[in-house]
């Protein structure tokens, strides 16, 4: 109807400001959008910054609304994790992902993000077993990228599921280090086996001094507890230059190589089996 046109309409305006019905559209249309095919993937890749090997890609999701066209997940993964339905939207993450590497020749990682709902839903390294059976691709092709959010809501539980996805051999990296709920006792706490520093730090690193500082900070950590890091939102050479220089390992971003879909990946990256 018109007017429910017109409330959805303002929702994507205001992503943050949710009226109450404009959410409950938006939660509606989610619950639809796996059977009705309007998610797909894309894979950025992540790459060593010593010799720009291709080291794996990371999964992220993009949703093709039929009217309103490319829904950005800053706007509607909230509200899926708000309503639930992140569950079942992120299982199809996870097999697709998971899926769509198993087919690689190479064996490239895969890094699927999975939020703290997820995590903390019943049975969820389970799902993940499961979804490695199927598919059939090895557990040490996968790795699991969280934020510190996921850990603050149940950190026993969190820590149980943590230690579940670990003895199936998944890796798992702390996604947006340094922002939100970030502690370095977490880093402590619960078995990662990598850092990614939040693109907002590497943004003009070889330029700001402040931003220079705390990203050397986070690479003295990294090296101290003997896990890498990856530097998100890589965009320029000269970020590149000075994240090498100061020997961070692993990289992300345009610079790098853009979210592509499936289709678009460099045939050499990923030899592909025949179709
Ligand atoms: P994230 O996990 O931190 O993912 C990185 C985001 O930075 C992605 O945005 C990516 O497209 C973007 N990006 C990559 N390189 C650059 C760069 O050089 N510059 C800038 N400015 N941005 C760059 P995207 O795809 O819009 O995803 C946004 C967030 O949505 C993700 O942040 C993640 O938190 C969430 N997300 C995406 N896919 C999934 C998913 O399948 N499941 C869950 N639970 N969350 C997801
Ligand atoms: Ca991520
Ligand atoms: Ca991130
Ligand atoms: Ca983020």
């Amino acid at each position: 109807a018109k007017s429910e046109g017109r409330d959805t309409y303002r929702f994507y305006e205001h992503a943050m400001g949710l009226e109450a019905r404009s959410r409950r559209i938006m939660e509606h249309e989610l619950r639809h959008a796996v059977t009705r095919n309007e998610f797909h993937l894309v894979y950025q890749p992540q790459k060593k910054l010593d010799n720009g090997e291709l080291i794996g890609y990371e999964a992220l999701l993009r949703w093709q609304h039929p009217e309103r066209g490319n829904v950005s997940p800053g706007i509607f993964i909230p509200v899926a994790e708000d309503s639930g339905t992140i569950v079942p939207i992120g299982e199809w993450v996870l097999r697709t992902a998971c899926q769509a590497a198993a087919g690689w020749k190479s064996n490239l990682m895969i890094a699927v993000n999975v939020s703290a709902v997820q995590l903390h839903s019943m049975n969820f390294a389970q799902t993940v077993h499961r979804i490695l059976l199927e598919t059939g691709l090895s557990p040490h092709r996968l790795e699991i990228e969280i934020t510190e959010t996921a850990l603050v809501r149940d950190m026993h539980r969190a820590l149980t599921t943590l230690r579940q996805l670990k003895a199936l051999g998944i890796r798992v990296a702390m996604d947006d280090f340094g922002t939100g709920y970030s502690s370095l006792s977490n880093l402590r706490a619960f078995p990662f086996d990598k850092i990614k520093i939040d693109g907002s730090f590497i943004r003009q690193v070889d330029t700001n001094e402040q931003a220079a500082t705390i990203v050397r900070a986070v690479l003295g950590i990294g090296r101290g507890l003997g896990l890498p890091v990856l530097a998100e939102g890589v965009e320029t050479s000269g970020e590149l230059s000075f994240l090498a220089k100061e020997l961070c390992q692993i990289g992300q971003g345009y610079y790098l190589g853009r979210p592509s879909p499936l289709d678009d990946l460099q045939e050499d990256d990923i030899q592909a089996e025949e179709k």
